[in-house]
């Protein structure tokens, strides 16, 4: 376990997302969506400023997270700064943990009008394909940190942990989003315990009961156990929200500036 332990805090996260990303788009660009690439060139462009945003956003953060937690451990604050409990225990609870705190964050961003206004940027992309992973608006970051720290400092969970939570829940967030579609044994075996990407693909769904669905990030359990669970072939998916189907809705500054106004449909 130490030497996981050694190696995992070796892992540097933002240069593990960007082979991740790199290696995804690469195989999906080129084996699955080669004839629409030029077609879908402004979605792209406007995806990777966004994604840029985004994560410079989250790596400033990231390292005031970090200071967080670092002087929560400090003043003992949390579960796993009272009792004794195995590291390996800590991380399997700290996942479990960090996913029920995402999935109610995830359902406050649809909820709540405010938090709306930034997370449908993600919702309005009209195509699928990894470069959507990361269309997020910067601001909404702020958001997502905020999330992990309330979850950190309840267990008193270290950094270690949430990078354990990254390097098992970044892939699969990129898988989500790729433009090829899982087969069904895919969901009828790991479909059972994780959040499957068809699964995700319904999220993105333009009806709104499927929009405000599947709002687990790791595991299938939340979504089933507080009633948000919905299945739905993928072919008959639409993606992209009603208000946002204009071309002009969809460019990078469109997008940027789209929490300050009022888009009707
Ligand atoms: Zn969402
Ligand atoms: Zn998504």
């Amino acid at each position: 376990m130490e030497k996981i332990y050694e190696y995992i805090t070796t892992i540097k996260p933002d240069i593990f997302l960007a082979v991740m990303l790199t290696l995804l788009f690469s195989v999906e660009q080129i084996f699955f969506s080669t004839k629409s690439f030029l077609k879908r060139s402004p979605h792209l462009i406007g995806n990777i400023f966004l994604q840029i945003g985004y994560i410079i956003m989250n790596f400033g953060l990231a390292t005031f997270v970090i200071k967080v937690l670092d002087w929560a451990a400090n003043e003992h604050i949390g579960l796993f700064n009272w009792i004794s409990v195995p590291f390996y225990l800590q991380v399997i609870a700290g996942l479990v943990w960090i996913d029920l705190v995402n999935y109610w964050a995830h359902r406050l961003n649809h909820t709540w009008a405010l938090l709306w206004r930034f997370h449908r940027v993600h919702h309005s992309d009209t195509t699928m394909d990894s470069s959507t992973t990361y269309r997020f608006h910067p601001l909404e970051a702020l958001g997502d940190n905020l999330a992990a720290i309330v979850a950190a400092f309840m267990f008193g969970l270290d950094g270690t942990v949430l990078i354990f939570w990254l390097i098992v829940y970044m892939p699969l967030l990129v898988l989500h989003h790729t433009d090829v579609i899982m087969p069904k044994w895919f969901d009828k075996t790991f479909g059972r315990v994780i959040v499957s990407p068809n699964l995700h693909k319904i999220h993105h769904h333009q009806q709104q009961v499927f929009t405000d669905s599947n709002y687990g990030l790791l595991l299938i359990f939340w979504d089933k156990l507080f009633n948000t669970y919905k299945e739905l072939p993928v072919e008959e998916i639409k993606y992209g929200l009603e208000e946002f189907d204009n071309p002009e809705r969809q460019t990078f500054w469109y997008l940027l500036k789209s929490p300050f106004i009022n888009v009707k449909k």
